[in-house]
């Protein structure tokens, strides 16, 4: 999306729209970054007062600088402060700024060849540090302006650009220029590496909080065990699966009299009764089984492998279970059993035609007296 889409759309269209913290973030992150900037200048004003005592350049250079430095400077923390830069994806407003400063660079290296490496150098930096937060159409138009810029310099200049070094002074002010140049070469090289750490940091906590909440989106909250969706796709899976061959059964279980466990002993108790069957039945099946909430009190069991008779051994060794647990420990004269009905896989079957028969096989250990096991066939 372009900035001026990205500023049409209302996206980080001025600061007021951008929640406070982050807004505070990235004002303090141009601050930093101009900071830097004015500190570049300082350092390179210095390099030119000493050129101007040595007598190579006039002292409007230095002072001219100075001025410009500060304007320039100036300006963009004054738009920083105001949040202008935030009505844009790149709040640090890098083109404009880095343009600027080369216009600032090049203009010296017109009024002062003879010292023209020092600018020169600068734009080398200028460039590398906003190549960073430039898009490579920006990068592709500020290069191709600037080599034109140097190269019409280039021809309009009578005298050569240079870096003497002739006197004292002179080695002093270059050798410090390039001292100077070569650590804001490194900071650049040091900036891009924290930017693309930081990045990739990003990218570590944005695929983790992805598989949390596709974790979260396919559980039950109150047993911890795979919701409808998450079981019914588990089922899909494993149909598709058995109609290669391997066998398959479902369990529809459901807790019995529920509604009364809920009426008598509350609402919490019937959660803790959910959370109980939950678990125990979780506990005791095979690696390989597939246990979820189906819904309400009623829980899907699928036996990926199993036979309608080994189904019903396991099934009945659950509702054993449950039933023979001591329930008294949540509410005295408290008990609780299940009912299930088992299905196995038929050829062509669907997750719906095979949930149906379990269903009705529920239905019918429901009329069948309840705390007992029903399959498709029985
Ligand atoms: P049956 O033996 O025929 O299955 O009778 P039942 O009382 O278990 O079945 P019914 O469908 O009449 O009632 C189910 C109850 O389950 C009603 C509903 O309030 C309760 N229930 C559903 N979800 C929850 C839950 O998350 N927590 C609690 N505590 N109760 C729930
Ligand atoms: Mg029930
Ligand atoms: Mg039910």
């Amino acid at each position: 999306m372009s900035r001026a889409a990205l500023a049409v759309n209302g996206e980080g269209s001025g600061a007021g729209a951008l929640p406070v913290d982050v807004a505070q973030r990235r004002l303090g992150q141009r601050r930093e970054m101009l900071v830097l900037q004015a500190l570049s200048y300082v350092l390179g004003d210095i390099v030119l007062w000493i050129y101007a005592y040595a007598g190579t350049v006039p002292l409007t250079i230095p002072v001219s600088f100075l001025l410009c430095a500060i304007g320039l400077t100036g300006l963009f923390a004054v738009l920083s402060e105001f949040g202008v830069g935030d009505r844009f994806e790149d709040h640090f407003l890098t083109t404009p700024q880095s343009a600027s400063n080369i216009v600032v660079q090049l203009g010296f290296l017109l009024a002062a060849p003879e010292i023209g490496y020092i600018f020169l150098s600068v734009v080398f930096v200028i460039f590398g540090f906003a190549s960073l937060r430039m898009t490579s159409r920006e990068a592709i138009v500020l290069w191709a302006l600037t080599g034109t810029a140097v190269a019409a310099i280039f021809l309009l200049l009578k005298t050569p650009v240079a870096l003497p070094i002739a006197t004292t002074a002179e080695w002093l002010a270059a050798a410090f220029s390039f001292f100077v140049t070569i650590g804001q070469c490194a900071y650049v090289g040091l900036f891009g590496s924290t930017m693309r750490k930081s990045l990739h940091q990003r990218t570590v906590e944005l695929r983790s909080a992805y598989l949390r909440i596709e974790e979260l989106a396919q559980t039950d909250e109150l047993t911890g065990l795979p919701n409808r969706r998450s079981i019914v796709k588990m089922l899909d899976d494993e149909i598709a699966r058995g109609k290669r061959g391997t066998p398959c059964a479902v369990a529809m279980i459901d807790i019995d009299w529920f509604k009364r466990i809920n009426d008598s002993h509350g609402h919490p108790a019937g959660d803790e009764v959910l959370r109980t069957v939950a678990i125990t039945v979780f506990a005791n099946i095979r690696a390989n089984d597939r246990f979820g909430r189906y819904g309400g009190e009623e829980f899907l069991l699928v036996l990926p492998d199993t036979p309608r008779d080994e189904a019903a051994r396991i099934v009945e060794r659950l509702r054993a279970m449950i039933a023979g647990l001591d329930w008294n420990v949540f509410a005295i004269d408290m008990a609780v059993t299940i009912s299930a009905g088992i299905a196995t896989l038929a050829p062509n079957d669907c997750s719906d035609a095979i949930l149906a028969r379990a269903d009705r096989a529920l239905y019918a250990a429901k009329a069948g007296g309840r705390n007992r096991i029903a399959t498709d066939q029985s």
